[in-house]
This record gives C-alpha cells, sequence and structure tokens, in this order.
C-alpha cells in the first residue's frame, strides 16, 4: 500500500460520525497506523474562513467563481454553524477548491504521500459536472486529503421520486410536510441518523480505494464502492449488504498482502 498512516479529522458538529469506530473499523481491514484528529479548523486562523468562504457556489449552472465574502460569511465560518435539516438553507461549496484549502492546514511534515488524511465535513461539497454543466452535491471528494460530506451523503443520493411527488401534492393542498416525511421515515438517511457511522465505513474505504488504485467507483450496486444515485441504493449497498463486490474483495486482499 502506498498509505502508511491514516489520518482521520473530527467534525464535532456531526457525532454520528463516532470516529472512534471508523478506526476501529479500518485497523480490523488495514495494517496501518490510525490516528484520530481533532478537526483541522480548529487551529486555523481569520484568513482560513476567508479562504473557505470563497469557495461558496452561487450558481448551479456556471462553473466556479471565486466569491468575495462578506463580513458576515467569514463570521459564519469562524462559527462553523450550518442549519441543518432545511435543505434550502444549505450552502453549497465547491469541493476542489475546499480541498485546497484544507490541503494547506496540513503541517509540511505531514503532507506526505504516505500519509492518508481524511476530513469530515458539515458542509455540502460539489463538483461541476462538465457532462451536464452544472454542479453537483458530493459524499466524496477524492484524493489526498479526501473530504467526506456527511450532508453529502444525506442530500446527494435522492430520495425516492414518490417522496418528491407527495411532498408537492402536500404542498399544493397546504398541508404539513412532517407527515410525508413519517411515511418515508427510514427509506432514507436523515440528520443525526445513527446509520451514519456504518455508511461512512463504506465512503472511508472509497476514499482509500480512490487514492491507492485510481480507480474511482464500482459499478455493481451490491458492494460498498458503488456510488449511489438513490437514497435506497446507498442503505442497500452500506446498511444491508455491507460487502465488496468479488473484484474488489480481491483487490482489497492483494492491497494488504
Ligand atoms: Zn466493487
Amino acid at each position: 500500500m502506498k498509505i502508511s498512516k491514516i489520518l482521520l479529522y473530527e467534525e464535532p458538529t456531526v457525532p454520528q460520525i463516532n470516529l472512534n469506530h471508523q478506526k476501529e473499523f479500518l485497523s480490523e481491514i488495514f495494517n496501518v497506523e490510525i490516528e484520530v484528529r481533532e478537526n483541522i479548523l480548529k487551529f486555523s486562523r481569520r484568513d482560513t474562513s476567508y479562504s473557505i468562504a470563497k469557495c461558496k457556489v452561487f450558481k448551479l449552472r456556471k462553473d466556479f467563481q471565486e466569491h468575495t465574502p462578506t463580513q458576515e460569511e467569514v463570521e459564519f465560518e469562524e462559527s462553523n454553524i450550518q442549519d441543518t435539516g432545511n435543505t434550502e438553507n444549505i450552502i453549497m461549496y465547491d469541493g476542489f477548491q475546499l480541498q485546497k484549502v484544507l490541503t494547506e492546514l496540513i503541517p509540511e511534515k505531514e503532507n506526505r504521500q504516505d500519509i492518508f488524511h481524511v476530513f469530515f465535513t458539515n458542509k455540502l461539497t460539489c463538483t461541476f459536472d462538465y457532462n451536464d454543466y452544472r454542479y453537483h452535491g458530493r459524499a466524496l471528494i477524492g484524493a489526498n486529503p479526501s473530504i467526506i460530506s456527511t450532508t453529502g451523503i444525506i442530500e446527494a443520493p435522492a430520495k425516492p421520486k414518490e417522496y418528491y411527488m407527495d411532498l408537492m401534492v402536500n404542498f399544493a393542498k397546504g398541508v404539513n410536510v412532517d407527515s410525508v416525511k413519517e411515511k418515508y421515515k427510514g427509506t432514507y438517511l436523515e440528520y443525526n441518523d445513527p446509520r451514519l457511522s456504518t455508511v461512512i465505513e463504506g465512503y472511508l474505504l472509497q476514499a482509500i480505494f480512490y487514492y491507492e488504485t485510481g480507480e474511482p467507483f464500482c459499478q455493481d450496486s451490491e458492494c460498498r464502492l458503488f456510488n449511489p444515485h438513490w437514497q435506497k441504493d446507498l442503505i442497500h449497498s452500506q446498511i444491508e449488504q455491507q460487502k465488496l463486490c468479488q473484484k474488489h474483495q480481491h483487490t482489497l486482499n492483494q492491497l494488504r498482502n
């Protein structure tokens, strides 16, 4: 393996990530040193908050354009409050730009190929897709460092079509949306969902496989390396199956040797 050490950085606003559990999970698979670290932004300075606010995305159909943050936006980044649970209030960040900002916070002596850094964030990371010329939410920004976005896991794979239909019908009738949420409860991940911890295991594997092999996601919906477009597929591969496909199990065995 290229990797000799994995550093996992806390996102204190999302306790369901449970980094000690992730450390244990990875330790059982990989024979490398694994360390849990505090959130790297804890030691950042005001100019980091400014740099992060610059990564915000406002135009979904335009490639990244650097944003000039207001004082208020910089202060927001300093406090790192995210109003989760209300999709309309979710801020989008360009994942690759954010990755650059976070990379600069890694101490020089640890900015090495064999030390694999994984940042967890509650920010919704997005990337611009030249196939359809628009931004999409992403759960994982791969490379070293990798970023795993808990909001991306919850928001990027879509909920069932019927869920959105019911929402529209209820909205038109003026009925409270809570009844729709209740009807579909369990079929998709929610904020503070206890299953998040298990789902994150899969995203950690995706990040490590991508860095080690350079191959993107698996096409097999039964595999933990599958990139789901629907919440039901996410829940199937990460919660119900919790397995790698044969091909990737083989790759894993080779990596471990
Ligand atoms: Zn696979």
